[in-house]
């Protein structure tokens, strides 16, 4: 048996993001801005985990639809190509959520609930002991999610890093017990070895934990401390103009850069290095340089990424915006239902379930 990690020659790759609110800065460097480099060489899908952000918001129904919209809006401001990157709409791709059942059957519930990831955002988002079955599970569901589409690498943020390793494990725990996998075969050569499922790798962006304006949490959607690609640059300003610089200090009192969440942004958003290196100088030193003067140059920088992006979401913004972003959400998910049917298809079959072939005629 072929997996089929490689179409047309090309390696694929999958990752996406819950319609938990608005994409931000930190989704830019964390994970957007490698999926927009990554769509010329690769098989790319993004998934839009709509299933998953009712986890958290299952009484906000309308505010989740909504979401999934604006954040098409941000993929294809930030320069995601429709027609040759396939987007995914989570709830209407079945074969997720039935390959989600099975995965459930290969990872203890204990290795689930010390995912050190769930345990922060347990933490973060103040769920405290109430929050629904379905919570822990989303990060099986997330397994399912990967493996549907069979990729080579998944770009995302450090946070999905713990995430991806349960994937691997759960890839690997499949071909031994359904696939005849040696369990001491390397990697790599899963799919040399008869494997329905290869062992994918994260690939982590050029910043993989970029803080929030609060200076303290990672930047995130629902923690209200994000930069979102979306902002005016009147509401970058302000946003980043109230941030705290980790100190209280003068423009000639020598000052800590490394304590001041301005100066994470700064590297990583101001192109000329040299520039921030004599910036980073002359704080510390104390060398006339004032607080609002370097959170200037880092809006000024903040504006420039921005500024493309909103002229391409202009496009999406007015009537119909919304009906168009649908058709491509469609367009892509009938794709992508052709490649997880085919996925589930070579899964059930090693599982011994292949009773009858389904046409799913998804439109
Ligand atoms: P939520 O608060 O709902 O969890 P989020 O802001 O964490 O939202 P996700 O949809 O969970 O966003 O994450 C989408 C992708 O963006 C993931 O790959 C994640 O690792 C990455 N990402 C999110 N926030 C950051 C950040 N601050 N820095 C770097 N990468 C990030
Ligand atoms: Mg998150």
């Amino acid at each position: 048996m072929t997996t089929t990690s490689q179409s047309a020659g090309k390696n694929r790759v999958l990752t996406g993001d819950t319609p938990t609110g608005r994409l931000h800065l930190g989704h830019w460097v964390g994970s957007v801005e490698q999926r927009v480099k990554m769509q010329d060489d690769y098989d790319c899908y993004f998934l839009l985990a709509n299933m998953h952000a009712f986890t958290t918001r299952a009484d906000q129904p309308g505010d989740i639809r909504q979401d999934t919209l604006e954040i098409v809006k941000d993929w294809l401001a930030a320069g995601i190509d429709p027609v040759r990157s396939t987007i995914v709409l989570q709830t209407e791709v079945p074969a997720i959520a039935e390959l989600s059942w099975y995965f459930a059957m290969l990872i203890p519930f204990n290795r689930v609930m010390r995912n050190p990831t769930l345990k922060t955002e347990i933490e973060t988002k103040g769920l405290g002991d109430s929050y629904p079955f379905g919570f822990p599970m989303y990060a099986v569901g997330q397994c399912a999610d990967i493996l549907a589409f069979r990729p080579e690498f998944v770009p995302v943020g450090e946070d999905q890093v713990a995430h991806i390793e349960m994937c691997r494990e759960v890839a690997r725990r499949f071909d031994q017990l359904y696939c005849g996998v040696d369990s001491h075969a390397e990697d790599e050569a899963y799919e040399q070895s008869g494997a329905v499922f290869p062992v994918p790798k994260a690939l982590v962006g050029k910043v993989g934990r970029l803080i929030g304006t609060d200076g303290t949490n990672k930047m995130s959607k629902s923690l209200n401390n994000a930069v979102f690609l979306s902002d005016t640059p009147k509401q970058v300003k302000k946003k980043i103009n109230a941030m705290y610089p980790g100190q209280s200090r003068e423009p000639d009192e020598p000052g800590d850069p490394s304590i001041n969440p301005v100066f994470q942004y700064a590297d990583v958003f101001i192109k000329d290095e040299a520039f921030v290196a004599e910036l980073r100088e002359r704080y510390t030193k104390g060398d006339n340089l004032g607080d609002g003067h370097v959170k200037a140059h880092v809006i000024e920088a903040v504006n420039e990424l921005l500024e493309p992006m909103r002229a391409r979401r202009a496009e999406y913004e007015g009537p119909g915006g919304d009906d168009a972003v649908i058709d491509i959400i469609r367009a892509g998910t009938a794709r992508a239902n052709a490649t997880a049917e085919a996925t589930l298809y070579a899964a059930k079959e090693a599982m011994k379930l292949d009773f009858g072939r389904r046409d799913l005629n998804w439109r």
